[in-house]
């Protein structure tokens, strides 16, 4: 292992000192931080910690609706939809939470084969999915990383029909930076990893054992793939374990300090909740519990204090949590995962998952469900295939010029599942969804649009802008 970095920018002191505060924020100081977060600028962590300290019905009302307003502005209805893919779930760490952790004896064991991971690859497409996450243990067969150097390939390689996966992002354990190097000359989208907690004493209590023990490697990971050219990384906390109000405010720190350091923040936040794991104790009485309104005022905050960056929420949360979070601020989702490896090519048998699923619905299911709330589902990877990621994705996300690029990508990727692989039900909720969508957009967007959607009809497929 290379040397470790030390994480310097997390200053627990600061965080603590922030939310030390005694009195409660007055009305008309949330009412002017919500004033200050429409203007898309972001929010100090003195501003997020006293939102965060809002309890009263009216104001926070306020907040969930300036969220909304702000994810309306920025992203407009649409939707990105992906699954992960688990290829292995053996794992040298132990993490309290997890039902992977090296001495968990009632997990059945399994690293995918490439051809495993191309048959499940295979099942995917055929649902319609073009992004994949690839997730791992901290083990690989052999100790061998080129297992997930190949799986890239494998997943990129693999046809069915004439449709394929277009991005491959990856959840797995930190790299060094020459790893990271071939990770990125693979092609690799985002690098998402979470810090699970920013706080050092609950870190080193939750990990007690194999190379994740060490806090700083893992607080680190995400400048390392930065230095080795991944310019889109996503972060995220393990809600339950910490405080949720010293952690959001923690990943700020970590969000401008890889702004200050190298010009772009994290292209995403994940915000899983502790779920039920088999031989976990700890992740069905988490210590840190987070309910359902607190995990909504998260959504909202995060929204508010970096509003360019994507929200991810998975199927983790229930499909009325899920409702009831979309419109806040989230803008990419899962949909009919799976969380042990090969869980695609079988029915029913969990016993090799990391944890327990709140939403189980087909991705067909998710698509109508979405569709009928007046959300635009997008299998969008135009940015990535043309290049615009880290800085010059920002670059246009800030002055709302990705907008104009968003909205036509996800109709058109969204035609295209209608067209290949919906029923005549779906496809009918969906046109309607598509009109609506139409009818909505500023004229030269529409225009643009409509070319493509023509091209899809025509039957073009992998139509971008
Ligand atoms: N092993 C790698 C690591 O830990 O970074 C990457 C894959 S790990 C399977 C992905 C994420 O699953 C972890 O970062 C953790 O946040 C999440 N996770 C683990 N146990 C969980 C549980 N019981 N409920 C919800 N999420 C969990
Ligand atoms: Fe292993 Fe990741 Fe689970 Fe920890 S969270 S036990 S590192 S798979």
């Amino acid at each position: 292992m290379e040397a470790v970095e030390c994480a310097h920018w997390l200053q627990e002191e600061d965080i603590c000192h922030v939310l030390a505060r005694k009195e409660t924020p007055s009305k008309e100081e949330i009412l002017e931080i919500l004033a200050k977060a429409r203007e898309l600028q972001g929010l100090s962590l003195q501003e997020v910690a006293a939102l965060s300290a809002v309890t009263d019905p009216a104001l926070l009302h306020d907040m969930f609706a300036t969220a909304r307003a702000i994810k309306d502005e920025i992203y407009g209805r649409r939707l990105v939809l992906f699954a992960p893919l688990y290829m292995s779930n053996y794992c040298q760490n132990e993490c309290l939470y997890c039902a992977f952790r090296k001495s968990n004896r009632e997990l059945k064991r399994h690293a995918l084969s490439q051809e495993e991971i191309a048959d499940n690859v295979r099942i995917l497409i055929r649902q319609g999915h073009k992004r994949l996450l690839l997730v791992a243990g901290e083990s690989y067969p052999h100790g061998d990383f080129n297992y997930i150097l190949d799986a890239i390939d494998t997943v990129y390689a693999t046809r069915e029909g004439a449709s394929e996966i277009r991005r491959v992002n990856a959840n797995i354990a930190p790299l060094s930076v020459e790893q990271f190097k071939s990770l990125k000359a693979r092609g690799i989208g985002t690098y998402q990893l979470f810090q699970e907690t920013y706080h050092r004493p609950t870190y080193a209590r939750v990990h007690v054992r194999g190379a994740k023990a060490n806090f700083d490697w893992r607080a680190t990971a995400l400048d390392r793939a930065m230095q080795a050219g991944i310019d889109d990384v996503g972060m995220g906390v393990l809600f339950g374990l910490y405080d949720w109000r010293f952690e959001i405010l923690a990943l700020l720190q970590h969000i401008t300090h890889l702004e200050q350091r190298f010009g772009v923040g994290s292209h995403t936040i994940s915000v899983p909740r502790i779920e039920p794991a088999s031989g976990s104790e700890m992740s069905s009485n988490p210590p840190h519990m987070v309910d359902d309104l607190d995990f909504r005022k998260i959504v909202a905050i995060l929204r508010m204090a970096v509003p360019y960056t994507g929200i991810i929420m998975s199927t983790r949360e229930t499909k009325e949590m899920r409702r009831e979070t979309l419109e806040l601020g989230v803008s990419q989702i899962s949909a009919g995962s799976r969380t042990d490896p090969g869980g695609y090519q079988s029915d029913g048998e969990f016993e090799a998952s990391q944890f327990q699923l709140g939403d189980h619905r087909p991705l067909a299911e998710v698509i109508e469900d979405i569709s009928q709330l007046g959300y635009i589902p997008s299998f969008c990877t135009g940015c990535y295939r043309l290049g615009r990621t880290g800085k010059d994705f920002m670059d246009m996300a800030k002055p709302g010029l990705i907008k104009e690029k968003c909205g036509p990508n996800a109709l058109s990727t969204f035609k295209e599942y209608l067209r290949d692989y919906a029923s005549p039900e779906l496809a009918a909720i969906g046109t309607s969804a598509i009109d609506k969508e139409l009818a909505a957009m500023l004229p030269k967007t529409r225009a643009l649009a409509e070319r493509m959607l023509e091209k899809v009809d025509s039957g073009k497929s992998d139509v971008y802008c």
